[in-house]
């Protein structure tokens, strides 16, 4: 009994011994395991900054909310673009509704601060005088906004040369001044609308260039120029105030030329550069260039140049982008004459 009962308590101390160690060396192994578990928090941190990277995982799910928000907002972009569309409306009321001015019955409008927009009368003179209206310009003050380069183009439009002219224009973002005479202006009457429409200033040059009876007398020069008149404002609804005496006023006007405009609100401006594109000897693009470039270079405040878009002037075409890029190299900015346009000289 004592050896059995000997035996039991030998078992179960041997049990617990067994045990016991198995505790201690499981809890040997257990630092171990702590660490490997300390690694595995070590990795867990690892984990958990997978969690929290999970977590912008979230917030990359977010983020994809937040790309949805950059794409909302691209989609917002879209309704910015509507937005942006929105301001075009809004706009419209600031941005002249034309890219024209209509002078008041009254000419108090006329003093611009720009030579970036053209002036046009809503009246003939015959309906001026009728109406009671004045027909005397307002004393003007001259534009004095530095270098200023103003292209004029005479003698048109045609259908062949101006088109180009104007298409170039376009192209460089340029407004230029169109002295039409009456004869060209009623055939194609659709290229003095483009001319207005985009931007660009037209002014009278009689009817017919017909040096013979335009200078027989001031009333005679009068005369075109209210033929003129009448056949633009058929054509827009409005008439030029500006004009360009053919041939220009030197060898033509005397002072009695000169009264008679003013008297009836007329802005004559001839021109102190010339291209010389109606030079006889058959001149080239380059020609041209050339003598705008010298011309130009001593550094005229206004330079009012004169060019012709009538058929025969494609040279001139071709040598127009490279007369606006020498004119900018030197500092113009392009403007388009008004009554406010310095005289030349
Ligand atoms: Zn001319």
């Amino acid at each position: 009994m004592i050896s059995k009962r000997f035996c039991i308590a030998l078992f179960c101390v041997l049990a617990l011994i067994f045990t016991g160690c198995t505790q201690v060396s499981s809890g040997d192994k257990a630092p171990a395991s702590e660490k490997t578990e300390a690694k595995q928090e070590t990795t867990v941190p690892a984990t958990d900054g997978k969690t929290p990277k999970q977590e912008p995982a979230k917030p990359a799910a977010d983020a994809k909310t937040s790309k949805q928000e950059t794409a909302n907002p691209s989609a917002d972009g879209k309704t910015q673009t509507q937005g942006t569309a929105k301001p075009p409306a809004d706009a419209n009321p600031q941005k002249p509704a034309l890219p024209y001015v209509i002078a008041a019955d009254d000419f108090s409008n006329l003093q611009l601060s720009d030579a970036v927009h053209p002036v046009y009368d809503a009246h003939t003179l015959s309906e001026r005088t009728s109406l009671g209206l004045p027909v005397v310009l307002p004393a003007l003050a001259p534009y004095c906004s530095g270098k200023t380069a103003y292209l004029t183009f005479d003698d048109g439009p045609d259908d062949e040369v101006t088109p180009v002219i104007l298409d170039i224009l376009a192209a460089n973002k340029v407004k230029a001044t169109f002295y039409v005479t009456g004869l060209h202006a009623a055939a194609y009457p659709d290229t003095i609308r483009r001319m207005v429409a985009e931007g660009h200033a037209v002014g009278n040059h009689s009817y017919d260039h017909d040096y013979d009876r335009l200078y027989t007398s001031p009333d005679a020069f009068l005369y075109e120029m209210e033929q003129t008149d009448e056949i633009l404002h058929d054509i827009l609804g409005f008439r030029p105030l500006i004009l360009r005496a053919p041939g220009g006023t030197f060898s033509h006007f005397t002072s009695e030329y000169e009264a008679c405009l003013k008297e009836n609100g007329y802005a004559e401006h001839d021109w102190n550069v010339s291209s010389a594109d109606t030079a006889p000897d058959n001149p080239t693009a380059q020609d041209f260039i050339d003598n705008i470039s010298s011309q130009t270079s001593g550094g005229k405040e206004s330079a009012i140049i004169l060019m012709h878009c009538s058929s025969g002037h494609e040279e001139t075409a071709r040598a127009l982008p490279e007369i606006i890029r020498v004119l900018r190299e030197s500092g113009y900015r392009f403007g388009v004459v008004t009554p406010m346009t310095p005289q030349p000289w």
